[in-house]
């Protein structure tokens, strides 16, 4: 197979993250060629743009890419640039894996292994008509939500859980309060779910979703629902098994799908070689999955969770003596 990805380093720690990232990559013999591409600060002073035309031509030729974080300087136009990759290519579908690791400081280093399917494209998270009265006392938001994007993203979800094998969907909503916007999401979602009988479906609202979290987070498999629940709720997620240098994310689409790391570009550490690889590894991991490569992405994951067991070169966030490049090492001897 040979496959070109648009890479894009970023910014901070991203181009060592990165290097790390492709090291391992390359260990496997994917037959990935990567097309590399500019974003971001990195972007701005070679460029004069936070995010060039040949960026987003390169995405939506390869339509893949995996993307290090980027940093979007405060009043350049664009509220966040990873907000305007999701507008500018539809990426619908925000899938969060949250999975207990060996070796990491987390409340559960055992029994969590779930995955949130955040909708993307609407909700108030995307800060539609947003305006301030002029006395400063007012202050209004639109909340968007549509039958169409409610049903993919509910699709998506079921099809996820048939595709990996996986046993049960949580709508998460808060339809008793938000009759309208979550009310419709809840709606189509029950419509949905009776497409997949073989797939459990239960609904919970968001408050009671968070405490059940904390307390039992064994109970969930996917959970499905909007923009806003769905960032909040995968933070929490990541905060429950590890923290930052461990959650990855992608962002798909119908014609391009991003591949990254959830936390951003960590400035007090960068250039220190100190910068967990394994949030951007275990993008990359979703990436091969999306790529039809389930058996590599699962090498992949096995290699990283053996690494973690024997607190081989770890960063020092898990509490080792390795850098970046020496954990990125010791993964790719174990593949
Ligand atoms: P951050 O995620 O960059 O850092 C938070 C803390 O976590 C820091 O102490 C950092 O050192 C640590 N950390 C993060 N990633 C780590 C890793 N891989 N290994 C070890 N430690 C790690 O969050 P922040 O400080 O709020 O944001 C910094 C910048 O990143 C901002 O400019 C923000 O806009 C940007 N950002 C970008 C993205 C993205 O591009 N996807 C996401 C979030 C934030």
């Amino acid at each position: 197979m040979t496959q070109t990805i648009t890479v894009i380093r970023g910014d901070g720690i991203g181009p060592e993250i990165m290097d790390a990232t492709l090291h391992v990559l390359d260990s496997m013999n994917l037959g990935l060629q990567y097309e590399f591409a500019d974003a971001g600060l990195v972007a701005l002073e070679k460029h004069g743009e936070l995010l060039p035309q040949a960026t987003l031509d390169s995405i939506r030729k390869n339509r893949i890419a995996l993307k290090s974080p980027l940093t979007t300087p405060v009043g350049e136009g664009f509220s966040s640039i990873n907000v305007e990759l999701r507008k500018r290519f539809d990426l619908y579908a925000n899938v969060r894996p949250a999975k207990s690791f060996p070796n990491t400081k987390s409340r559960f280093a055992d029994g969590v292994d779930l995955i949130t399917v955040r909708e993307n494209t609407e909700g108030a998270y995307i800060g539609e008509g947003q305006s301030l009265s002029e006395d400063g006392e007012t202050a209004l938001l639109t909340q968007k939500v549509t039958r169409r994007g409610s049903e993919r993203i509910v699709r998506y979800a079921f099809e996820l859980a048939r595709r990996t094998g996986r046993k049960k969907v949580t709508v998460v909503h808060k339809a008793n309060i938000l009759k309208s916007t979550s009310g419709l999401f809840l709606k189509t979602a029950r419509a949905v779910a009776t497409e997949y009988p073989d797939i459990e479906c239960n609904e919970m609202i968001v408050d009671n979703t968070c405490m059940q979290l904390v307390m039992r987070p064994e109970q969930f498999d996917i959970i499905v629902t909007t923009n806003l629940f769905g960032d909040i709720i995968s933070d929490l997620c990541a905060g429950l098994v590890g923290g930052l240098g461990l959650a990855p994310g992608a962002n798909i689409g119908t014609d391009a799908a991003i591949f990254e790391a959830v936390h951003g570009t960590a400035p007090d550490i960068a250039g220190q070689g100190k910068a967990n690889p394994c949030a951007l590894l275990l993008g990359a991991a979703q990436m091969l999955d999306h790529l039809g490569l389930p058996e590599k992405a699962t090498k992949l994951r096995e290699a990283i969770i053996a690494t973690l067991e024997a607190k081989d070169s770890l960063t020092p966030d898990l509490g080792g003596t390795g850098n970046t490049l020496s954990f990125a090492k010791a993964i790719a001897s174990r593949i």
